[in-house]
């Protein structure tokens, strides 16, 4: 998939295999239940029950680390715990590896490899938030990763390192981009349709069955072994152009080296490909870049210097999200991939909101004007920025802003 993602001829295919996780999964061997505890494995939680580790020790390690949340949002995971743990219990975990982010894989990168890092870390934001019951939610199409996951939690419930484990339970999704969205996410878990949910109140407060809720990015949670381990200077001592930590990279399109690139938060995506990607496919020019998946986005080459991290592509209308980073060379267009980007959001739009329904739908009729009437995209851009009920809408017009802005040439 990374070698010809976002080619011209192939942007379709390639979204829809990166979209349904068809592209075929390597077969990883991953450390198990038995090598995991033998290499010292759930140390870290059996310290946080036996109260070798404290609480606020705990606590103030994952806020000093500057752990953020890895889904994309980026809220700082220290402080997520302690406002969940101001909530009257019981309260509920539920766990996002729905990874339906166009471009983003790694998730199941860190899945397929050490399996119980997560959970491990999972238990220990258990512990420290005071949760009773998790809900994994696990994108259906990562079947390889469900049995990894059964396997492996089915032998942690049955000699576990210490008891009582919190309940936990793994849920499938069914193949909806909008479920990666937190409220939607959780609607999906009690059975509903996958819809956001109007806010305030915050899943924090109203999560679900209607409790508070710590909602957690899978990669998030397997920081947090590390983390306690190495302590948070180790994680923030990590980070290039000012910024601090670490960020898994899922890299495809026209680099030498696609795939999932642990690198210094504030990289620049220049640094990127030269350092980490092994420079560009060959026969490729470096052209442009989406910086978080479908809705980061699109800088052309000459943006390529600026720093990738949560904050500082807000400037410039484009976000890191997921730091699903998509390489396009002199090959292709912006264009093309900003409307392949639009036919995807009408496609997964959950239709609730009038903005998002039909905005998506008409943005994407617009856009296969050979000239670009760009005083109508702009003015329908807005009403979807500003009335979209959820991130979908509301970031979805991001590509056709930047196609008009850095690529006015094509349009
Ligand atoms: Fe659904 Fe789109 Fe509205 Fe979000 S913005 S609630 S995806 S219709």
């Amino acid at each position: 998939v990374g070698h010809n993602a976002f080619g011209h001829a192939t942007a379709e295919n390639v979204m829809a295999a990166v979209k349904t996780g068809t592209a075929k999964a390597p077969a990883t061997p991953h450390i198990d239940y038995a090598a995991y505890r033998k290499d010292g494995g759930y140390q870290t939680w059996l310290d946080c029950l036996s109260g070798k580790r404290e609480l606020e020790s705990v606590l103030k390690t994952m806020e000093d680390a500057g752990l953020r949340g890895l889904g994309g949002a980026g809220f700082p995971t220290g402080r997520k715990w302690r406002i969940v743990r101001g909530e009257a219990g019981p309260r509920y975990m539920a766990i996002n590896i729905d990874e339906g982010e166009p471009g983003t894989f790694k998730d199941r990168h860190y899945l397929e490899r050490d399996p119980h890092r997560f959970l491990e870390g999972m238990l220990v934001a258990a512990w420290a938030v005071g949760i009773e019951s998790i809900w994994i939610y696990l994108r259906d199409e990562y079947h390889a990763c469900r049995e990894t996951l059964e396997r492996e939690i089915a032998a942690l419930k049955a000699d576990p390192p210490a008891r009582p484990l919190p309940h936990i339970q793994l849920r499938r999704g069914a193949g909806a981009y909008i479920c990666g969205e937190e409220s939607a996410m959780i609607e999906s878990i009690e059975g509903k349709k996958g819809m956001p949910r109007l806010r305030p109140p915050y899943v924090a407060q109203v999560g679900l069955f209607g409790r508070p809720t710590l909602e957690h990015n899978m990669e998030t949670l397997h920081w947090v072994r590390d983390i306690l381990e190495k302590g948070a200077g180790w994680f923030a001592s990590h980070g290039r152009n000012g910024r601090k930590g670490l960020r898994s990279f899922s890299v495809s399109g026209r680099v030498a080296k696609p795939g999932v690139h642990l690198a210094p938060a504030g990289i620049t995506v220049k640094e990127l490909i030269a350092e980490y990607c092994g420079g560009m496919a060959p026969g490729h020019e470096f052209y442009a870049y989406l910086p978080g998946g479908a809705s980061g986005g699109i800088l052309p080459e000459s943006m390529g210097d600026i720093p990738l991290d949560f904050d500082t592509l807000q400037p410039h209308g484009c976000f890191i999200g997921s730091a699903a980073v998509i390489i396009l060379s002199k090959h292709d267009k912006a264009r093309d991939a900003a409307t392949n980007l639009m036919r995807f959001f009408e496609h997964e739009s959950c239709g609730q909101c009038t903005p998002c329904r039909v905005g998506t739908s008409k943005a994407a009729h617009l856009m296969e004007a050979k000239k670009w009437d760009n005083g109508l995209l702009e003015e329908l851009s807005q009403a979807m920025a500003d009335a979209s009920i959820c991130g979908l809408g509301q970031a979805a017009p991001n590509p056709i802003r930047c196609v008009a802005k850095h690529f006015p040439h094509e349009v």
